[in-house]
């Protein structure tokens, strides 16, 4: 009512003041009467909805208290009838409990406002740490929703497949990943129709030229209705664990057939020996030296085995003394000759230089020279030359081992593999049986034992060049030997 009263005389003077300004020569009095055909209908309907609106309050009002009283009446009549000043009382019991109600109420929604407030705060974090492990991953992960469309992906599946996988979001994902990768995007198409929680899958792809393969694994997600809301893939690179294994198969029966063969020599000749079937004493010897040389290329071949894996879990002994490296090398020539002479091919050595003097041990370093003498001699079709010499970079106080051959050569891709556990060039093999072990020990006898460094150039059908280089003896340590 007051608010009506108030608007009324602010329309009032309002007015007035309008029609003052407006050029009424009487005055304000006389502008008032002038104005009032207009301003008195308008007040009126103002205050009428004034007292429309009062009356509604009151109607409220009046319901209000006579649904308390039905209340009293219903569910407490002994109050009304017993004693009016109980009846008081409960009202105000009833209306500080009413009261008391809302405001526990009030208090219950602020608390769950809180909580939800607190929840979506947890998510978020949850979701950020989700996505931190997610790009982290060197694995591939790929998330799309109930409609195939990428909710999230990680820069490992941006590379794989080829997409910008930060600004790819809500994209269908047939649409985003190629047609190369279709059986991969089938897949996952499939697991959303199937709703199966976990499969698994070997895919594989042709990347850069090379064939990769994935283990995949995709899950479906589910949200608290059990319905699904998306589903997860995750693509980890098996093609290195592939051909570890194919190389350990490949290994298994290399070294079977390496060791068969000279045992099955041994068993010839000695069988041949017992029946009496050298009857001249050369034919004996002859038959003692095949048997000796079997034996000495089984020793080393299980030597080669367990040295590898003795290096490798650092349980080998080491016994380090000074030598000369052209020394060392005289004596494994003498070895290889017979051998370079059967093949025939032509081992070039070199003259002794003044100090080649190293800190080593003997019996491994020979190792390394006899087996890069006998790889140069293996891989050089007949009639080719091996050369071996060691040079001496008294700067760097290095001296350095090569061994260069006219044999076959490597491919280029794959030279930089040779020194791999097991690897054998596969365009090579027909050349020579082998077990992939020899260069490997090689660089572990040079670089691990010795803190020296292997290296290798190679030219299909031209040849290659194998060496290594170790540190020079200081003069101390040759004084003291
Ligand atoms: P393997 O027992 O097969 O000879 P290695 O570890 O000694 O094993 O050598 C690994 C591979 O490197 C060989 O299978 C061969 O293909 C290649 N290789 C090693 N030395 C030579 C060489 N001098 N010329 C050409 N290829 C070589």
């Amino acid at each position: 009512m007051i608010v009506t009263a108030f608007a009324a005389a602010a329309f009032f003077a309002a007015a007035l003041a309008v029609w003052q300004k407006s050029g009424s020569e009487e005055g304000w009095w006389h502008a008032g009467i002038q104005g009032l055909g207009l301003v008195v209908p308008v007040c009126c309907v103002i205050g009428a909805v004034g007292v429309i609106w009062l009356g509604w309050s009151l109607f409220r009002l009046t319901g209000g208290i006579a649904s308390i009283a039905a209340w009293l009446r219903h569910d407490k009549p002994e109050l009304i009838q017993s004693n009016p000043n109980a009846t008081v009382k409960s009202l105000v019991e009833a209306i500080k409990t009413a009261f008391d109600r809302y405001s526990s109420q009030a208090e219950d929604s602020a608390e769950q406002v809180k909580n939800s407030q607190i929840q979506a705060h947890v998510s978020q974090r949850r979701q950020k740490n989700t996505e931190a492990i997610i790009y982290s991953m060197r694995d591939a992960v790929v998330v799309i929703d109930e409609y195939n469309k990428l909710s999230m992906a990680n820069e490992a599946a941006g590379k794989l497949f080829a997409f910008d996988y930060k600004h790819s979001h809500h994209t269908p994902i047939s649409e985003l990943i190629g047609t190369d990768y279709s059986e991969f995007v089938d897949f996952l198409i499939q697991s959303t129709k199937n709703k199966a929680r976990a499969t698994r899958r070997e895919m594989e792809f042709l990347q850069t030229g090379r064939q990769k393969t994935f283990d995949c694994v995709v899950s479906c997600v589910f949200d608290q209705r059990e319905e699904l809301c998306g589903v997860a893939a995750v693509l980890h690179d098996i093609t290195r664990e592939k051909e570890v294994s194919q190389m350990k198969n490949d290994f298994v029966s290399h070294v079977s057939h390496e060791l068969k063969t000279p045992l099955a020599s041994i068993t010839a000749y000695s069988e041949m020996l017992a029946d009496g079937e050298a009857d001249d004493e050369e034919t004996r010897n002859e038959f003692y030296t095949v048997i000796q040389n079997q034996a000495k290329r089984l020793n080393r071949l299980i030597e080669d085995i367990l040295n590898t894996s003795r290096i490798e879990s650092g349980l080998i002994k080491v016994s380090k003394e000074t030598a000369s490296l052209t020394m060392l090398i005289e004596e494994q020539m003498q070895m290889i000759k017979s051998y370079a002479e059967e093949k025939g091919i032509e081992v070039i050595g070199q003259k002794p230089i003044v100090f080649d003097q190293v800190l080593v041990d003997k019996d491994m370093i020979s190792q390394v020279i006899v087996n890069l003498l006998s790889n140069a001699v293996k891989y050089t079709p007949s009639g080719g030359t091996v050369t071996i010499k060691t040079d001496v970079d008294e700067i760097e106080r290095l001296a350095k081992v090569t061994v260069t051959d006219t044999g076959v050569g490597i491919p280029e891709d794959e030279v930089e593999h040779v020194f791999e556990k097991f690897y054998r060039v596969k365009a090579n093999n027909k050349q020579a049986k082998g077990t992939g072990l020899g260069l490997n020990l090689v660089k572990q006898i040079v670089e691990k034992v010795h803190d020296g460094r292997v290296f290798v150039t190679s030219k299909v059908n031209q040849g290659s060049t194998f060496g290594f280089e170790l540190p020079l003896a200081t003069a101390e340590a040759v004084q003291v030997a």
